[in-house]
């Protein structure tokens, strides 16, 4: 019976910081403060009510239209927090109430990560405050690890673990930069803000998952762009943000990454 409860829970603060990652994705890019003013329509700057602010209800209720100018609002709104809300009971089912820190470092570094999803998807661009945010939070995981209860995803309770990670993940990316800029002669290759993710990566997942999430990233987008070219929905040329496979990546190595290697080790080793 508490388990409803705790779902419940889990659903309604999924939703209500998913509509505050919609406010990050919209204001950043555009460097607006994250705080002031309230929320209001982009076309004619009407103020939003309580009732207008329900996560995916408000939307509903809305029809998707503004109340006052009949502005469409876009579907991401809604679609955005129900991803939140979703990611959040999946990592509440993996980690329960009995390993609460870990659930709620995952919850915080893959709010951050929506954001991250989402902006560079349109813009091609990680904003740097983005990732600071993402080194806070995950320095305070390591802190919380290595004083009070050594998180699970590190696979060991070595306090410089994670440090180790942020070293390693923003290393790898930065070699892969060089290197493509030496071969290649474009930087095109991995962005800067690719480069600087895999630091809060590390931080939050330590540095054998920090490598793995950077292997299924990889291969995801080289999934995902072999069917976008043959579908021809891209061509070649035009760039594909490496960032949102990064996203995915992450959240599948929250979920599956040490089984994975695991399993690996196991056949090649075992
Ligand atoms: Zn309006």
């Amino acid at each position: 019976m508490v388990e409803i409860f705790y779902y419940t829970y889990v659903i309604i603060v999924g939703l209500l910081i998913g509509s505050f990652l919609n406010v990050c994705i919209c204001r950043i890019p555009k460097g607006e403060s994250i705080v002031t003013p309230s929320s209001h329509c982009v076309k004619c700057d009407h103020k939003l009510k309580w009732f207008e602010l329900i996560p995916v209800f408000s939307y509903l209720f809305l029809k998707g239209k503004c109340r006052k100018c009949g502005e469409k609002i876009s579907l991401r709104y809604a679609l955005v927090e129900m991803l939140t809300a979703l990611i959040f009971v999946i990592l509440f089912h993996k980690y329960g109430i009995e390993k609460i820190g870990d659930f709620i470092a995952a919850a915080f570094f893959m709010s951050v990560m929506i954001v991250v999803f989402f902006i560079d998807l349109e813009h091609m661009i990680i904003p740097n405050g983005v990732v600071v945010t993402g080194i806070i939070g995950g320095m305070a995981a390591g802190i919380y690890s290595a004083f009070i209860n050594p998180l699970e995803i590190y696979g060991d309770d070595k306090w410089w673990n994670p440090f180790l990670g942020a070293v390693i993940g923003f290393g790898v990316l930065l070699l892969i930069a060089l290197l493509g800029y030496l071969v290649y002669r474009t930087e095109d290759v991995m962005g800067g803000g690719d480069i600087k993710i895999f630091a809060p990566i590390g931080l939050f997942l330590g540095w054998k998952m920090a490598l793995m999430t950077f292997f299924i990233s990889v291969i995801l987008a080289g999934i995902v762009s072999v069917i976008l070219i043959l579908l021809k929905i891209k061509d070649r040329k035009s760039g594909i943000p490496f960032g949102p496979f990064i996203v995915a990546g992450t959240f599948l190595t929250y979920l599956f990454g040490w089984d994975l290697l695991n399993w690996y080790i196991e056949r090649v080793f075992g």
